[in-house]
């Protein structure tokens, strides 16, 4: 097939659209998604100056995501004086899986010349993931004791890099597939907290001065889409799957969802569509933070809706083991 704007050898075929793209095409439509997103999203706020600037500090994982996120942001504002990039990266402790994605994040961020910060849960936690799956002291999945871990470690290593905003590498199949696992789930406060998280689109949100504003500005991109545009780019990205990934729920929404975007294209972005006036919904009617009030986590000084954050009280269940 021939690129429907040039005529040259297409590289993808998107079906929610239709467009045949060659890679020079294909490659800036990614980026300009990216960029309407950023300014859609009222991103960059409007009194952010050289002498002023905003800092932006990036989750970059290493993975495709976020090394493409880090990629058009740094193309994109890399010599913008009111926009500092920094990269924070989180080393979960997770034998022959974290050390390459990091070794790909330090390559990048050399080529790019940002700032890189990585942080442990070994160092902060005194904690390594293969030993947290080992004990397993809630009898959990991994993803749920990793996940809380990493937001601690994001949220209070963002706060101290001075972010403004702390940017994920979340492309549109993710976002799908988590709205659609809270609405199955008929969790109607996850999909406020989905809308309290993220201040993509919602620029009449009242920023909570608790927590760094989130955005997500790859959200518009599908996950085929950025793995082709880093394949393309030859960008330094890892993609082995974690030995500890567990979401099995997830994974059964994922594969629902690619077949309902191949026997009815565009699926995914009415999803996130609806799912976003939905989410507009919930925050109002669950006032925002869940209804409850919010303090400071008597252990660590954390902002937590408990006496004692949840990520603490992992630690404490740990400890007991
Ligand atoms: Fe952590 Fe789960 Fe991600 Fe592995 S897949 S890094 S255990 S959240």
């Amino acid at each position: 097939m021939d690129c429907d704007r040039c005529g040259a050898d297409a590289v993808m075929h998107a079906a929610y659209s239709g467009a045949h793209l060659c890679e020079n095409h294909f490659t800036r439509s990614v980026e300009k998604r990216v960029r309407r997103r950023v300014r859609e999203d009222n991103l960059l706020a409007s009194d952010a100056t050289p002498e002023s600037p905003e800092t932006w500090v990036i989750g970059l994982s290493g993975g495709k995501d976020s090394v493409v996120l880090t990629e058009i942001l740094s193309d994109t504002f890399g010599k913008d004086p009111r926009v500092e990039l920094v990269a924070l990266s989180i080393h979960e402790g997770i034998e022959g899986y974290r050390d390459e994605s990091l070794a790909a994040s330090e390559e990048l961020t050399e080529a790019l010349d940002i700032q890189h910060t990585v942080v442990g849960y070994e160092e902060e936690f005194g904690v390594r993931m293969d030993d947290v799956v080992e004990d397993d002291p809630e009898n959990m999945a991994p993803c749920a004791y990793c996940g809380v871990f990493r937001r601690d470690l994001l949220e209070s290593y963002a706060e101290e890099l001075g972010a403004d905003k702390l940017l994920t590498g979340h492309n549109l199949d993710d976002e799908a597939q988590t709205a659609l696992m809270n609405v199955l789930e008929g969790d109607i406060k996850q999909v406020a907290k989905h809308f309290d998280a993220s201040i993509g689109g919602f620029d009449d949100r009242e920023e909570t001065e608790a927590f760094v504003p989130r955005a997500k500005p790859l959200r518009d991109v599908p996950e085929k889409e950025v793995a082709l545009y880093a394949h393309l780019k030859d960008l330094p990205a890892h993609i082995t799957e974690c030995p500890h990934a567990s979401e099995a729920y997830r994974g059964e929404i994922q594969e629902l969802l690619l077949k309902l975007e191949e026997n009815h294209p565009g699926t995914r972005h009415s999803i996130m569509s609806g799912y976003e006036e939905l989410a507009a919904l919930a925050a109002d009617a669950y006032g925002g933070e869940d209804g409850q009030a919010l303090r400071e986590c008597t252990e660590c000084g954390s902002t937590t809706s408990a006496d004692v954050c949840r990520k603490c009280r992992l630690l404490a269940s740990m400890e007991a083991v």
